[in-house]
């Protein structure tokens, strides 16, 4: 039997890259506008890069990583988010020591071992962004406006924003243990999941998706109303930075995020174009990360996006993708004595720089008209023995279909005469 892709994965065939290519484009146009430098870190770490970063109880870690033991008997994972890798690579490369302020983006696969479905792959794609190095308000706003950007620059409309403060290690403490004693007295009607977290991770009871939790819990207590001052105070500017930009936003005290490393700011924007999997970019604040992963205290606050739900947004609403790119010429053979000169002329125009394309498959002239018709070249130039001899061929615009006689060592130059 012939072998088959693995389950959650997707090919990205040729006749869709020019998709990826638009919108990966878009972002890296979008990033360096806000002046972001690209970060390539790999797409394997030690297992407890992840582990200790997102946290042993979230999904993510407890049952969704991509791990295994190398030869040498080493815990390695494949990445399933970019931020752990990136404070790595801060830390390990001192980058702290060359700005004070390191703004960095990523954009690559990750690997998470969910339940497949539309929306949910186990290889996606991310964009991603983080900014290291200051704990102000303004750096929560302009990530957010970032993301943002990427969707409106792509025409986007249809999506909403989602914040909420998820405190700090001074307030958040006092009411994880309210929030504790309220989940303990209806404990054994919640989901196994949700009573499962009320020891290690009672926020993430209210972010569940269970209907029946969501019910018993609608009433809880939420974070907002505990938030000390400083974390009022930021959450506020951040806020007020974000009005200020234009950007309409809801506060929703109930969004924690599946990680554990945020403090302070979190959110989430989600598209009403997609179905369950509505989430097309999350992000926050994490400014115990790089302290926890071995490096100084440093403030940190970023955000990643899918990639797959983006163009399925897009797809969806019929976003006019250019087509993908196309032969500037064709050069036909018109008979078998012409072919050895159509090849090398060919290579002779790609090596000027043009996009140019030729038989390959000794095809009659009829089959190569039709494949030039097939690939879209912009031109055709049909070339046999006679022209050669005259030194000169017509050049068919397929657009127009007008043709002019070229001389053949001028072709170059009669294509980039003509507006294509
Ligand atoms: P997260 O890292 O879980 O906050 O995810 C950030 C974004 O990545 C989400 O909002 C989705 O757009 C996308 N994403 C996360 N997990 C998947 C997945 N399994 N398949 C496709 N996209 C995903």
């Amino acid at each position: 039997m012939a072998f088959r892709s693995i389950k959650g994965t997707k090919d990205v065939l040729p006749a869709d890259t020019h998709r990826w290519q638009h919108i990966e484009s878009v972002v890296r146009s979008v990033f360096q506008r806000f002046n972001y430098k690209e970060i390539r870190t790999p797409l394997f770490e030690q297992t407890a890069l992840f582990s200790r970063s997102i946290g042993e109880l979230t999904d993510i870690v407890g049952k969704e990583m991509y791990t295994f033991e190398d030869r040498s008997g080493d815990r390695i994972t494949l990445r399933p988010e970019g931020t752990a890798s990136v404070i790595r690579a801060f830390i390990q490369n001192n980058l702290a020591e060359q700005l004070p302020l390191t703004k960095v983006y990523y954009i690559g696969p990750m690997f998470r071992q969910e339940r497949p479905q539309a929306g949910r792959l186990r290889q996606f794609h991310q964009f991603g962004a983080e900014a290291i190095g200051s704990p102000c308000a303004e750096v929560d706003a302009e990530v957010i406006a970032m993301a943002i950007e990427v969707y409106r620059t792509l025409g986007l409309r249809q999506y909403s924003l989602k914040i909420n403060s998820v405190g700090c290690e001074k307030c958040r403490p006092l009411y994880k243990v309210k929030l504790q004693e309220e989940l303990r007295k209806i404990a054994p009607q919640l989901s196994a999941d949700s009573q499962r977290r009320i020891d290690e991770n009672p926020m993430r009871v209210l972010d569940s998706k269970d209907e029946q939790d969501q019910k018993l819990t609608a009433d809880m207590p939420l974070i907002n109303q505990f938030l000390c001052e400083e974390c009022s105070l930021h959450f506020s500017d951040v806020q007020r930075m974000l009005e200020s930009f234009g950007i309409t936003y809801t506060v929703n005290g109930r969004l924690v995020r599946g990680l554990d490393y945020y403090t302070k700011t979190a959110f989430e924007l989600t598209s009403t174009e997609l179905g369950s999997q509505d989430a097309l970019a999350g992000g926050g604040r994490y400014d115990l990360l790089a302290k926890e992963l071995g490096g100084k205290q440093t403030p940190g606050v970023g955000f990643a996006a899918g990639i797959e739900r983006l163009l399925m947004v897009l797809e969806k609403t019929g976003y006019p993708f250019a087509d993908s790119d196309h032969p500037q010429v064709f050069i036909a053979a018109a008979d078998d004595p012409a072919r050895a000169w159509t090849i090398a002329e060919t290579m002779r125009l790609r090596g000027a720089g043009i996009a140019a394309e030729t038989d390959l498959l000794r095809r009659s002239l009829k089959a190569q008209m039709r494949e030039a018709d097939r690939q879209r070249a912009l031109h055709v130039l049909v070339v046999g023995e006679r022209e050669l001899v005259e030194g000169k061929a017509a050049l068919k615009s397929m657009q127009d279909g007008t043709s002019r006689m070229i001389p053949l060592d001028a072709i170059a130059l009669a294509l980039t005469d003509t507006s294509t």
